[in-house]
């Protein structure tokens, strides 16, 4: 529960965390607009990413899709290639979904296309959840909704001193109460936005300057000394291990032999040269002969990697054969690319 010295006087923490926002926010441009194709965009590049590294993409998305029927009008791999280095590949396919959704019913009904307005019909968008919608609700049209990402779970556990883990279903729904109390209203935009950048800059994961907060009246773990403590989170499933040999065949045009990975699996729809998975074997001679490490967030792959120069390229099903000079046309895994980067040809 949140304490009555919070509940007794939400605008007292309002204002202090307004103030805090006023004197520190950072410029970004999702938050100089409320168009919601940009707050959008801007919400599903930053999961899992890094603000400085979301911002580049989020440039580079908005110069060449600047409106939602741009971004609808693409082909997925052009989507998927904008998107290649961010990871997470399912992220760029929804978004991709989504806007052809919002171009379709557009076209149906013969009108300019128009993102959805209600959290009810932004829910319904692939690849938006709770957090996603309640940001574009509130962010672009200032309706009261919360948008709990993993810095507002940290602001809000620790104000509530909450050692309930806030990533299994009943700790989310616990949280998702003690966030009804503690949104303002009134002002959904301004607090969503605060309380989001005050987790990110001030309250963060280890050593906050608990000393000098502006929220330190309000807070139950700075008075029960739990700080570090929170939050709580489940405990992660086990790293898997996996054995990637890949053949580079290059015939003396230059031309090489790719696939698209199909299965529902990591990489999905992205390019791959010919690949043999191993299954696990002896793990010491294997790390010897896969020297390339690449960790995902439940996978550590161990890859090799064979050039093989032939004078025809052999038939492998399901594989084409392009240019080496124009891979750069099809979306592949990051791992790939680093090493691309790194071989002579
Ligand atoms: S007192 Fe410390 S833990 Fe509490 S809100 Fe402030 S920075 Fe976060």
């Amino acid at each position: 529960m949140l304490s009555t010295t919070i509940l007794s006087s939400l605008s007292g923490l309002y204002s202090a965390l307004y103030e805090w926002y006023a004197a520190n926010k950072r410029v970004l441009p999702w938050r100089e607009t409320q168009d919601p194709y940009c707050i959008w965009l801007s919400e599903i590049i930053l999961q899992q990413t890094r603000v400085a590294q979301g911002l580049e993409y989020y440039m580079r998305f908005m110069d060449r899709f600047p409106t939602v029927q741009d971004l609808a009008a693409a082909s997925e791999d052009e989507v998927l290639v904008y998107w290649q280095g961010l990871g997470y590949y399912s992220r760029a396919r929804n978004l991709h979904k989504a806007a052809q959704m919002i171009g379709q019913k557009a076209k149906g009904e013969r009108r300019k296309a128009v993102f959805p307005t209600t959290f009810e019909q932004l829910r319904q968008l692939p690849g938006v959840g709770d957090y996603t919608a309640g940001a574009i609700a509130s962010f672009a049209y200032n309706l009261p909704y919360p948008a709990m990402d993993g810095n507002v779970y940290r602001v809000v556990a620790r104000l509530s001193d909450t050692d309930e883990a806030f990533d299994t279903t009943q700790g989310k729904k616990h949280f998702h109460q003690l966030i009804e109390q503690l949104l303002d209203r009134e002002n959904p935009r301004l607090f969503n936005s605060a309380i989001m950048e005050f987790g990110a800059l001030y309250c963060t994961p280890t050593s906050p300057d608990c000393e000098t907060c502006p929220l330190q009246h309000y807070c139950l773990a700075y008075a029960h000394h739990t700080v570090e403590l929170l939050p709580v989170r489940k405990p992660r499933p086990k790293v898997r291990d996996r054995w990637f040999h890949y053949r580079i065949y290059i015939d003396h045009n230059g031309l090489t032999l790719i696939h698209q990975r199909q299965a529902k699996d990591i990489w999905q729809h992205l390019w791959e040269f010919v690949l043999e998975e191993y299954p696990d074997g002896d793990e010491a001679i294997a790390l010897q002969t896969f020297p390339i490490r690449h960790i995902l967030s439940h996978q550590r792959l161990h890859a090799r990697m064979d050039v093989i120069k032939v004078t025809s390229l052999p038939s492998i099903p399901d594989t084409v054969a392009v240019d080496m000079r124009h891979l750069g046309d099809y979306a592949m895994p990051q791992m790939l690319v680093k090493v691309l980067e790194q071989l002579s040809f």
